[in-house]
């Protein structure tokens, strides 16, 4: 049996919602960006979310590109970030003028240590991006304490952590910004997507959002019918998704927790099943903190060494199980070390990234799929994980 790492889970409605986006330009629609559909999931996630101000992007990486802008970095001015992330967050930083610094994670959720960020403030620190990562919630109430105390910008990645929460909270409307993303190995997707939540509802900043958003222009405002022309009134980018691809998002959007509950249907079933291993001290499984309301986004096992999470993800690849891991942490990347880091700076990124692999997990797999991976890991792990 074969078994991909990611299967795109259609909710039926996608096709339907993407004719209708396409034959409305025969009346008064339009399949450019900020039509009928953009609408519609920026309404829903200020309704169901509870967020001030939704913008959708293009991805979760210009989301967060757009946030940085946001902040007006000043030459070397500094952002703490985990390594332990996609390479989006740390770029975001670079090309918005600024410098990242990274801190290290803890080992039990894999999130930002808020102990590590203390140690990492200087005067030059302008905000913090924390990472949900997995869609378990960091502990935010730290983290926006810390930010308060030294006047800090918060910038959630919750790129993993749609529809996941903190202390009830949705993840992204916590921190100043939120960014999501909707790429298609994510939970909720339309290919390529992303959004930005504001959740000051700071009235100049959306305006700027907008601004950005729309080639530096003031063109929602034009739309909006509150300036009689539009202009370019400052130096901006284009970050909107076209509205076919919204019709998609709104398809999925839909089946928002019909999505989940497959999703931690699967993640269950892993957990339950490798459980017996964990308490023979074989392997470490996801923590969730009773603060967090997972997602299953993705689920992970942590073995004892490289050698053994090597071991085990190649025999599963030889029965046809895509097994694969994450990240390889920033500060020890090429673009890392050119930043001045050298490996043994943040030494639990370093150890979780050799030890961690992540197991096949999407909405809608089969019975005998997740069976079958269950079963294949069970049988191998005596062999396996004997040194
Ligand atoms: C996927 C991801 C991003 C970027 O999202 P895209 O939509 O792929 O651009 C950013 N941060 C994290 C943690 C991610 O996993």
């Amino acid at each position: 049996m074969q078994i991909p790492f990611n299967r795109l889970y259609l909710t039926g409605n996608e096709l339907k919602f993407i004719e209708d986006c396409i034959l409305s330009t025969q009346t008064r629609g339009s399949i450019t960006g900020d039509g009928k559909y953009t609408h519609f999931v920026q309404a829903f996630f200020e309704s169901e979310f509870g967020a001030k101000k939704v913008l959708m992007t293009t991805s979760g990486t210009t989301a967060i590109e757009l946030a940085v802008r946001l902040l007006d970095l000043k030459p070397g001015n500094e952002v703490i970030l985990p390594s332990f992330t996609f390479s989006s967050t740390a770029n975001a930083v670079i090309l918005g003028g600024g410098k990242p610094v990274f801190a290290d994670i803890t080992g039990d959720t894999q999130n930002i240590n808020p102990a590590d960020i203390r140690t990492k403030i200087t005067p030059k620190t302008r905000a913090i991006i924390p990472v949900h990562y997995a869609g378990v919630a960091c502990p935010m109430d730290e983290i926006m304490e810390i930010a308060q105390e030294h006047a800090l910008v918060v910038i959630e990645d919750a790129a993993h952590g749609v529809n996941a929460k903190y202390k009830g909270k949705y993840l992204g409307t916590i921190g100043d910004f939120g960014c999501y993303s909707f790429h298609e190995t994510k939970n909720y997707v339309c290919g390529e997507g992303g959004a930005l939540l504001i959740n000051s509802g700071d009235s100049r900043i959306i305006e700027r959002a907008e601004v950005i958003r729309e080639k530096g222009t003031n063109r929602s405002k034009f739309h909006r019918g509150e300036v009689d022309k539009y202009t370019w009134v400052d130096v901006g980018s284009s970050y909107l998704p076209s509205d076919i691809l919204m019709a998609f998002l709104y398809a999925q959007l839909e089946k928002l927790d019909e999505i989940q509950n497959l999703r931690l249907k699967v993640w269950n079933a892993y957990y339950n099943g490798l459980n017996p291993y964990e308490a023979e001290g074989k392997i470490q499984l996801p923590i969730v903190p009773d603060y967090a309301e997972h997602n299953a986004h993705l689920f992970y096992v942590l073995f004892n060494d490289e050698p053994i999470r090597d071991r085990v993800m190649n025999k599963l690849k030889e029965k046809g199980i895509n097994a694969v891991f994450h990240y390889v942490p920033l500060h020890s990347s090429p673009v890392g070390r050119g930043l001045g880091y050298r490996k043994e700076d943040l030494p639990v990124t370093e150890d979780i990234s050799r030890r961690l692999l992540r197991l096949p997990l999407y909405a809608g797999m089969r019975e005998g799929e997740l069976q079958y991976c269950i079963t294949r890991i069970q049988s191998d792990m005596y062999d396996l994980t004997r040194c």
